[in-house]
């Protein structure tokens, strides 16, 4: 296993306002960086902003499915996913009170994402992208260009980390300047910072839904060392000398995925409810609410790095492209993450939206106004969104869905151990 190095900024604020760029995106998680890469390559100028300083670590089970495998691939990064520790993972353990079920399925990898994003930055400078981090931005609709650029806001931000100390960090910090671009992409995550309401109209631009009863996400890091070694209670309830096991233990009031990744971490990702959190007081005491539901020793208090959290989960955002603005990954809008999907719909977009993006700006050429090309674009992009919600989120809807009701789910469960094609139609759906 070699650790993964961090990675600084190509350019000053000041050089990525100096230039107009064809693309701009803000936010290098999966989505952003996966796209930096695909654009890059195709021979764009590619301003990558991000406002933290990798790596990172952010809420994310870090399950990667067969989509995910195959998207890595394509952008020439899954060896060094492999190289960096990546684990294989081929059953999924479900418990729900006292009751287990094991079942095989198609091969995932589990990668933390302060690992996978890395790679992911650092493949898209290899490339060509330019790369400006600590840096937040948002998108400014009272500055238009005359052949129609979008304007984005970049304020630096220092290091906000507290990582290791960052070119930029002793040049720039907290000042704010402009930056052009030609199309800009907001792929910062289930922040909506990016997107201002607009100064001309009172009316929200980019109007956005959460579904009632949303749950949010919560995650730490437990070092294996502590699970495996202690007095064996862990190793043993939760099966831990099944390392390519993906755990998930549901409760009454949220479900926990528990997985080995790489550098020696168990991962624990929970969708829970907020009201859990309240009645319980803390985040630690839900977490360990739902293992005494499934009979299991409380963990919380092993995690002296604490949990982090998300905003809440499941929400929608229509339109997700207008006036040359396009939104990507679970800027688009999410649902909950029981089947893991939104890694693979992050790059899946990706890619889609790359190849729309390049025909456009094709089309119209490198100088000039861009017209109808990125007008085809914005069309085509709104429409994709539609499709993959309707069909691509529709089995992690209906599984998020029936996991609120125990007797329910135990049902299910039961069904699906007597019935193993449906079975493995449902997991081989979910989870490719
Ligand atoms: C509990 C939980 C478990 C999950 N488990 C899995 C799993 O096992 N497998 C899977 O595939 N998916 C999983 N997901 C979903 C997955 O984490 C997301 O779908 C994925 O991270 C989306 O990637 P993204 O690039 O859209 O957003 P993010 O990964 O959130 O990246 C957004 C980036 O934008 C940056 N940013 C935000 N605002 C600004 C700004 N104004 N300026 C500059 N930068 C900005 C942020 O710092 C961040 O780095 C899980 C989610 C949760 C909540």
């Amino acid at each position: 296993m070699i650790a993964s190095p961090g990675v600084s900024s190509t350019l000053t604020q000041s050089e990525a306002c100096d230039r107009r760029w064809d693309v701009g995106i803000i936010g290098a998680g999966v989505a952003g960086s996966s796209l930096a890469i695909l654009l890059a390559r195709q021979g764009h100028s590619v301003l990558l902003i991000e406002s933290q300083r990798f790596p990172r670590e952010k809420v994310c089970g870090g399950c990667l499915n067969q989509r995910a495998i195959a998207s890595l691939d394509a952008m020439g990064v899954l060896a060094e996913c492999m190289a960096a520790g990546a684990i294989d993972i081929d059953a999924l353990r479900i418990r729900q009170g006292t009751h287990e079920h094991r079942w095989a399925i198609p091969k995932m990898l589990s990668l933390r994402r302060s690992t996978l994003d890395t790679i992911l930055v650092r493949k898209s400078i290899e490339v060509g992208a330019h790369y400006l981090d600590q840096t937040s931005a948002i998108i400014d609709s009272s500055e238009r260009g005359s052949s129609g650029d979008v304007g984005m806001r970049l304020r630096s931000q220092g290091n906000v980390s507290g990582g290791p100390s960052s070119t930029l960090e002793s040049r720039e910090a907290n000042t704010l300047c402009k930056v052009r671009t030609r199309i800009a992409i907001v792929a910062a995550g289930l922040t909506r910072s990016p997107l201002t309401r607009s100064r001309s109209t009172s009316q929200d631009a980019w109007p956005a839904k959460t579904e009632p009863h949303s749950r949010i996400g919560v995650q730490a890091l437990i070092p294996a060392e502590i699970l495996e070694d202690g007095d064996g209670r862990w190793r043993e309830a939760l099966y831990l000398h099944a390392k390519s096991d993906l755990r998930m233990l549901i409760g009454s009031e949220g479900y926990l995925g528990v997985s080995l990744t790489d550098g020696g971490f168990y991962d624990f990702a929970a969708a829970l409810d907020p009201a859990s959190i309240n009645r319980h007081r803390s985040i630690p005491a839900a977490i360990d609410h739902l293992l005494s539901e499934c009979h299991l020793p409380l963990i919380g208090l092993l995690t002296p790095d604490g949990w982090k959290s998300t905003p809440h989960l499941t929400r929608r955002s229509w339109p997700v492209a207008q006036d040359r603005v396009f939104l990507l990954g679970d800027s688009m809008g999410y649902v909950e993450p029981f089947t893991g999907e939104g890694m693979s719909w992050a790059m899946a977009g990706a890619a889609w939206l790359s190849d729309r993006l390049h025909d456009a700006m094709s089309r119209s050429g490198k100088v000039g106004t861009d017209g109808q090309g990125v007008k085809d674009a914005e069309i085509a992009w709104n429409h994709w969104a539609g499709i993959q919600r309707r069909r691509q989120q529709s089995i992690c809807r209906w599984v998020a869905g029936q996991v609120r009701h125990p007797t329910r789910t135990s049902w299910v469960l039961q069904g699906l151990d007597w019935l193993p094609p449906v079975r493995n139609i449902l997991l081989r759906k979910a989870t490719q």
